[in-house]
């Protein structure tokens, strides 16, 4: 193993960052960048957040569709660290976008709003952080406003989350009355001064039972906080560094984002703690970052709007060795060699050509189609990445062509957006009708709209009443078959042609599993 290649690799921090909207994402993004000098000013960071106005406001979805695009890698330095941040759009609707940008992070950054606590796009994001085991470090933001009490968001973050917290760092009130943090990591007294949008000097402090902590923040405000340090000591275990790698539990941190408050704190700790790129499972083997011989994989696909060039960029995330320009590379799926040259690379803002990438790093490469989700390129060997699974829509329709003559168009079109994984598509096995599922109504407007706009087809959709969509499996073939028969009318294959049980309530789905306990339902594709 060449030792630029491992050092390459140990500096790299890949993550993102996910909240439910409006708690703080791109406001702790933007002062993240600050810190690594990757932009100067407030501001300048867009937030990807599409605003779902009337169904008919397209050109203004594309607008913000593009503004994510230039948002959705951001790569900086901080110190001896190269940090890349992959943004994910904040809609609900693009949940699925947000679950495949996870399968190309080792870490994840929480913000969750100390006076909302966990809401319900959080709860989803993090179902998926354990699934992967995925080390999560939480930030709770707005400490500056009125909110909840810092044990109770504790404890909230245990039961919602479902995964144990261990606070980093401690509030000194909050609100208007709130003085600032106490570092429990590396035991220091940051003072907040509202207004003042700047770093607060630390004060270091070896014990806080020392009389400068009551001169510093009086003296019945430091009695509570040895009160509280006390009873964190007494609730939650020390912290582990192997626990949270290992995504057993979650440091928790408070700040303000839009006070830069408590952030360089996180950061600073984050660089520390969170995984430099991990060895990633193939189905083939187990693929280390240190290998010389370069693999990757694609986990997102964004369609350029402009509808006379349909170009696409790729996202390929470097698994392993070291990605070069103008080398060919074998591009698994079709077995054909390609080389690329004008691969970029995101730093903060900008998107420039780059000859070189390492583990850990995106790049970008212009598509004309070429590229599905989950596909695999490599120096040569046959790999194909595990871990880029599909989840259960909750959103059906049948799509039905609108232009006997475009049938064509429709087909190809249909297949390529459901290979960009815009939505999944299953063809009924009984009446061979195409559905398509989602996780929100606007990617049926999307679909639509992209499919007349790219492809010159038209769709219809005609309504069709289901509750999920669920895999299906049995080491029991006849038992598989049995289910099949007697639910005949509900079969359908995914694209993959794997089965696909469509239950159309709640009820039916689990009267199925226990009056069918051979069969095993899954909610996602990879199981
Ligand atoms: P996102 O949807 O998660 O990206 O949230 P934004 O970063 O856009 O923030 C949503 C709103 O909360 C904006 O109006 C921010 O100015 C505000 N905000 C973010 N952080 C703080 C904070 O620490 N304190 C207060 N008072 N407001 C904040």
């Amino acid at each position: 193993m060449s030792e630029e290649l491992n050092n390459e690799i140990k500096r790299r921090r890949t993550f993102a960052i996910i909240s439910h909207p409006d708690a703080g994402k791109t406001t702790l993004t933007e002062k993240l960048l600050l810190f690594g000098g990757a932009i100067h000013v407030a501001g300048a960071v867009k937030s990807n957040k599409i605003k779902k106005t009337a169904t008919s406001d397209w050109m203004e979805i594309e607008k913000q569709r593009g503004i994510s695009v230039a948002t959705s890698v951001m790569g900086f330095n901080y110190g001896d660290y190269k940090i890349n941040i992959l943004d994910t759009p904040g809609h609900q609707d693009f949940a699925e976008d947000t679950f495949r940008t996870l399968t190309a992070v080792d870490s994840v950054i929480i913000v969750v709003d100390v006076a909302k606590g966990v809401e319900t796009q959080t709860r989803r994001l993090m179902e998926v952080c354990r699934m992967r085991n995925t080390p999560v470090i939480i930030f709770v933001n707005k400490l500056d406003r009125e909110g909840r009490d810092p044990f109770d968001i504790l404890d909230e973050l245990e039961q919602e989350l479902k995964i144990n917290v261990r606070p980093l760092s401690w509030p000194i009130n909050i609100g208007a009355k709130f003085k600032g943090v106490y570092n429990i990591f590396e035991q220091g007294l940051d003072l907040f001064t509202p207004s003042k949008q700047t770093i607060s000097e630390r004060v270091e402090i070896e014990d806080v039972n020392s009389p400068l902590v009551d001169e510093l923040i009086g003296h019945s405000d430091a009695v509570k906080l040895r009160e509280d340090l006390e009873l964190i000591d007494g609730v939650y275990p020390e912290f582990n560094v192997e626990e949270y790698l290992n995504g057993e539990v979650a440091p928790v941190f408070f700040g303000s984002a839009l006070n830069t408050f408590g952030v360089k704190e996180l950061l600073d700790c984050f660089v520390k703690i969170a995984p430099y790129p991990k060895a990633i499972d193939a189905v083939e083997r187990r693929v280390y970052p240190s290998e010389e011989s370069f693999s990757g994989f694609v986990f997102k696909i964004h369609a350029n709007m402009d509808p006379n060039h349909r170009s696409c960029i790729a996202f390929v995330k470097v698994c392993s060795g070291k990605f070069e320009r103008n080398v060919n590379y074998r591009h698994v799926r079709s077995d054909k060699m390609m080389r690329f040259a004008a691969p970029t690379a995101f730093m903060a803002q900008k998107k420039n050509v780059v000859d070189e990438a390492y583990p850990g790093d995106i790049i970008g490469i212009p598509d004309t189609g070429n590229f599905k989700i989950g596909d695999t390129l490599t120096s040569g060997e046959l790999l194909h990445f595990k871990g880029l699974p599909s989840f259960s829509p909750e959103m059906f329709k049948y799509i039905e062509n609108a232009d006997p003559m475009k049938a064509k168009q429709l087909d190809k079109g249909i297949r390529q957006l459901m290979d960009e994984g815009v939505a999944q598509m299953f063809t009924n096995s009984f009446n061979g009708r195409k559905i398509i599922g989602t996780v929100g109504q606007l990617q049926f407007e999307v679909i639509q709209y992209r499919l007349l706009h790219e492809y010159g087809a038209q769709c219809r959709w005609e309504p069709i009443s289901l509750y999920k969509a669920c895999w299906i499996e049995s080491d029991d073939n006849n038992a598989l078959e049995a289910f099949k028969k007697r639910k005949h009318q509900f079969m359908a294959t995914d694209k993959d042609g794997r089965d696909v049980f469509l239950a159309d309530s709640n009820y039916v789905l689990q009267m199925a599993q226990s009056d069918f306990p051979k069969i095993r339902f899954h909610f996602a594709s990879e199981f």
